[in-house]
């Protein structure tokens, strides 16, 4: 039996970020549009050959973007907003527009981007169609059809990848003032998917790739079983055509048996995150048709074992006439390869971990071995070895990390007395006004400090130095603060680049890669840290920057600054050996362990940032409960250890809190600063509805704009916060950090806030 051996989408970056360089090129007008045209068909063409080589037997072809597949899609059946049609439609002008904006004097335009949403659980962001009251569909681009016959014209089995109707609608919007919803346009929509559908036929496609990532979540099925039906039926008449009809990132669960009755002709299952569909899969899809079996993680960076997978894929092998192997997911979420690790990570440490290229490697060799097991006994008793290695390895396991948090009773997870007690010691204590004025955390992170930064980690200036220029900009910062008046000062995080990648870098159980980078949004891509094993912390962190601070304000409170276990978690590739609530608990005893060192080193305000709090939700909501249950412990272990007078702050930004606002009030923390200017209403209903007693400093301004905020404008805000929040607890704050801004606009903003809090205070 010969089997399919293939992947869901492979990264589009390029080895070393060429994407990034020739789109952002392009955009600077660095580089022409056929300069970006032709580096793109190179890089898809590379990333082929690399498939190929590596022994897959198919390839996918249209998970290349310039931006965003989802914005591709869009796009490609013309959901194109009217504040786009203005410009260039049929080059990328338009399509640019809708991902970032545009803005150019010379033309006369001025239009916002589309909204960026996250895709599912992941670090993707993808771009959110925007559908109006009589939207009308067309096939616009041909995107897909034409990355096909390229694929085809260089010899390769290729098999588009297309975003399928009923997800491409549950994921859009309906435009401001329109009053249908966006899955309402599907019947108008399933004829443009079908001309495309017959136009790949035509093309010479065997098989398409329809991604419905949606099943992987809690669907009413009153409106989305129709909708599928509707969809899949009118696609079933394309002929010609099989489907492989995909979901991932989480079990199929109960749209199992949507998904099987439907008329495709293979079903995909993500084995990683949802293994346990497989034996009701095993029984209900129909025997002809394929089960594409996703052994490899997409999501994570670890080799995968296996010994254990092939096991797996025997079973379904021995149960079904057809089956594929394949990535759980796109391998979109993993870096491109581990070669530029080779001589950077240490030969143990490499020998556990698999990017793109590497997972690519692993699909065919469980595809060899299942079919022929001679033919892949080399590949699978060194895998063997390397998974041993990581098993057995003393560098993963630090025993007194263990036995610590296993012997925690409840008593470290509570403060020791209640919040309305802790207030009043942190009133007396602190002896701040009412409505007092702070900040998140960051200042400018300037062309100055970066270019120190860069130079100390060239070596051409000495950490001595180094230090002192640290210094200089921590004492120049906090003295401003002092002296516009602000309440509640902190040191401004110039010697961070990262919030997270500076605590991984002084904790042990942590690696940094060279190059793992991954897509995400647009040009954009991030580095996660690896967390290979126990988390400790070896020394303090960061007592002697606030220990510092402090000493440069006479009489004002200096904020400790850190970030709390589950962004830490959140933001770094996770070890897949213990439970992450383990993990997050091993960071959180160290963030416990510094809390404490800062308490002891006369730091009265400690903060702890969880932005990501909410998106690590998982995507059922059946499993939300046990999320916030271990999340909401976790920061309470981080950071209970101190006395009542300290008080503990804690941030939230980046998304939408009402559905976790139980367990923000669970985390127990004196005083929360929360993103709220975008979202004034959503987050005063939040606060209705689930009553909120403890302090609260909803931000008063967006940060991500060099605008500067009017007095009157923040006073609104602020006045209008005054009607939920009872003035002892509510506090005057920005939104978020202030690192991405420029000091003229952070010193006039910041200047504004003071003197909304003091003509709060004078008419109180
Ligand atoms: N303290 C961090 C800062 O101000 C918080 C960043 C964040 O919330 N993303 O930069
Ligand atoms: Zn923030």
């Amino acid at each position: 039996m010969s089997i399919k051996s293939t992947i869901l989408g492979f990264p589009r970056m390029g080895s070393d970020r060429q994407l990034k360089k020739l789109v952002e090129g392009f955009w600077t007008g660095k580089a022409t549009e056929q300069e970006l045209v032709e580096g793109s068909k190179k890089l898809r063409a590379d990333h082929w050959a690399l498939q190929k080589t590596h022994g897959l037997s198919e390839v996918p072809v249209g998970d290349f973007s310039y931006y965003d597949h989802v914005l591709d899609t869009a796009f490609a059946v013309g959901i194109i907003p009217d504040r786009y049609k203005q410009l260039d439609t049929a080059g990328t002008q338009a399509y640019f527009a809708m991902a970032r904006g545009l803005q150019d004097k010379s033309i006369g335009v001025d239009v916002p981007s589309l909204e960026m949403k996250k895709w599912f659980d992941t670090n993707y962001h993808y771009m959110v169609p925007e559908i109006a009251d009589g939207q009308k569909f067309v096939l616009h681009s041909t995107k897909v059809i034409d990355e096909f016959n390229e694929a085809k014209a260089l010899g390769y089995a290729a098999r588009p990848v297309v975003l399928g109707p009923v997800s491409l609608l549950a994921l859009s919007k309906t435009a401001k003032g329109s009053s249908s919803k966006p899955l309402d346009h599907l019947a108008n929509l399933i004829p443009i998917y079908v001309q495309l559908l017959s136009q790949l036929a035509t093309a010479g496609a065997e098989w398409v790739q329809l991604d419905e990532p949606v099943l992987a979540l809690d669907l009413d099925s009153h409106i989305y079983k129709p909708a599928f039906e509707q969809a899949y039926g009118e696609f079933a008449k394309v002929s010609g055509l099989k489907y492989l009809l995909t979901s991932y990132f989480d079990r199929l669960g109960d749209n199992l048996e949507l998904a099987a009755a439907l008329p495709v002709h293979g079903i995909h299952l993500d084995l990683v995150r949802g293994v346990a569909d497989l034996d009701k899969a095993l029984e209900i899809v129909p025997q002809e048709k394929v089960i594409s079996a996703g052994l490899i993680n997409g999501r994570n960076i670890w080799k995968a074992n296996l010994e254990k997978q092939l096991a797996i894929l025997t079973k379904i092998v021995g149960a079904r006439k057809s089956v594929w192997v394949s990535s759980s997911c796109s391998l979109l979420h993993s870096p491109h390869s581990l070669r530029p690790e080779a001589g950077h990570l240490d030969d143990e440490t490499l020998g556990w971990l698999s990017f793109a290229e590497e997972k690519v490697e692993e699909v065919a060799t469980l595809a060899a071995a299942v079919s022929n097991p001679d033919s892949a006994k080399a590949q699978l008793e060194a895998n063997a070895a390397k998974v041993a290695s990581r098993k057995q390895s003393e560098r993963i396991t630090r025993p007194h990390v263990q036995q610590r948090l296993a012997a925690l009773d409840r008593s470290f997870y509570n403060r020791k007395a209640e919040f309305t007690h802790r207030q009043q010691l942190q009133h007396a204590s602190l002896k701040l006004p009412v409505f007092p004025t702070t900040t998140i955390g960051s200042f400018p992170q300037t062309a100055e400090v970066r270019k120190a930064r860069a130079q100390f980690r060239k070596g051409t200036l000495s950490k001595a130095e180094y230090q002192e220029f640290l210094d200089s900009e921590t004492r120049k910062c906090i003295e401003w603060q002092d002296e516009v008046g602000l309440d509640v000062l902190v040191h401004g995080e110039f010697e961070r680049t990262d919030m997270v990648e500076f605590f991984g870098e002084h904790l042990e159980g942590f690696v940094f890669t060279k190059k793992g980078w991954v897509q995400s949004y647009g040009s954009r891509c991030v580095k996660p840290p690896v967390i290979y094993g126990d988390v400790s912390r070896p020394h303090a962190m960061t007592v002697d920057v606030a220990r510092f601070a402090q000493s440069c304000s006479a009489n004002k409170p200096v904020k400790g600054m850190l970030t709390g276990p589950v962004t830490i978690l959140q933001w770094s590739f996770v070890r897949d050996d213990q439970p992450r609530s383990q993990t997050a608990g091993q960071i959180a005893l160290a963030i416990r362990d510094e809390v404490v060192d800062l308490e002891k080193a006369g730091i009265k305000v400690i903060q702890v940032d969880e932005p990501a709090i909410r998106e690590g939700l998982p995507l059922r909501k059946a499993d939300y409960d046990a999320y916030l249950k271990w999340s909401v412990d976790v920061f309470r272990l981080a950071t209970t250890g101190v006395n009542n007078e300290t008080q503990i702050h804690t941030h939230f930004c980046y998304s939408d809190f009402n559905e976790i606002f139980t367990a923000i009030k669970s985390l127990d923390a004196d005083v929360i600063t929360i993103e709220n200017s975008k979202s004034d209403l959503k987050l005063l209903g939040a606060l209705e509805v689930h009553g909120y007693s403890a302090e609260i400093g909803p931000g008063l301004y967006d940060i991500h704009s060099p605008r500067v905020p009017s007095v009157e404008e923040m006073a609104a805000r602020f006045a209008a916060l005054q009607k939920y929040i009872p003035a002892e607890n509510l506090w005057a704050n920005p939104d978020c950090g202030l690192k991405t801004r420029g000091w003229p606009e952070v010193k006039q903003s910041l200047a504004n806030l003071v003197a909304v809090a003091a003509d709060a205070r004078a008419s109180y």
